[in-house]
């Protein structure tokens, strides 16, 4: 038997029912393309982190409430939401270890916008007031359809795995990342120009996406490939 890796994930948190939970379809999607997922608790000691990432071949980001402003030098405004400020913690640290450690990350929704403000960059607080548009990107359930396009990047690694050019996705997001971070790379666009995609060049493998692939893979090949590709960076 061939023994899988093992995937890091941070938990979701429901602050009401003091609460941790998962979502399917993170690690229905990683299992599916081989890799083996696990939750962490929620913690915000270092060493604990620092441990936990030892134990695993790569971290997944989820997604999940607001990136606290303050973290991206902003006062929240009244459209924000509440944030959980012990995952923007945890989560952060948890890159930045995994990064150190040469382990790969996947960030999704809340993943890619807190990889943008953990280099630098900032967020739209909320599109619907600051950046209105014609695209839906907050759609309403069932959430397996897609509902706009992103153009991928040609001549970037999620053009290899995915090809470059129009993909249709799903999108579930009031926010979206604002000024990129100086070190990261864009891999696709919304057909409304939102960075949905991105990656950090110098790195083997942090790659981040907007869309939610956990939520489509039963029925799109485009995000059972996008976790393949992580768990192959994961295996090497
Ligand atoms: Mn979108």
């Amino acid at each position: 038997m061939t023994k899988r890796c093992l995937i890091g994930i941070p938990p979701l948190v429901d602050v009401e029912r003091e609460s941790y939970w998962m979502l399917p379809g993170y690690m229905d999607g990683i299992r599916l393309a081989k890799g083996l997922p696990v939750m962490f608790p929620l913690t915000t000691n270092e060493s604990e982190i620092n441990q936990l990432v030892d134990a695993v071949d790569g971290i997944l980001l989820p997604g999940g409430p607001d990136v606290d402003p303050a973290l991206y030098g902003e006062q929240p405004i009244p459209a924000a939401s509440e944030s959980l400020p012990n995952r923007d913690t945890m989560e952060l640290t948890l890159l930045h270890q995994a990064l150190r450690q040469h382990k790969p990350v996947l960030g999704i929704c809340k993943g890619i916008q807190l990889v943008n403000v953990a280099f630098g960059g900032t967020l739209y607080q909320d599109l619907p007031s600051q950046r209105p548009t014609h695209v839906n990107h907050c759609m309403t359930p069932p959430y397996d359809r897609t509902v706009h396009t992103v153009d991928i990047v040609e001549g970037t690694p999620l053009a290899q795995t995915l090809g470059a050019g129009s993909l249709a996705v799903n999108s579930y997001h009031h926010q979206a990342i604002c000024n990129l971070a100086p070190c990261l790379e864009a891999m696709a666009y919304s057909e409304d120009g939102l960075v949905e995609a991105v990656r950090k060049p110098d790195e083997t493998f942090l790659w981040a996406v907007q869309w939610h692939p956990e939520l489509m893979y039963r029925t799109d090949e485009a995000s059972r490939q996008l976790f393949r590709a992580f768990v192959q960076a994961c295996r090497a």
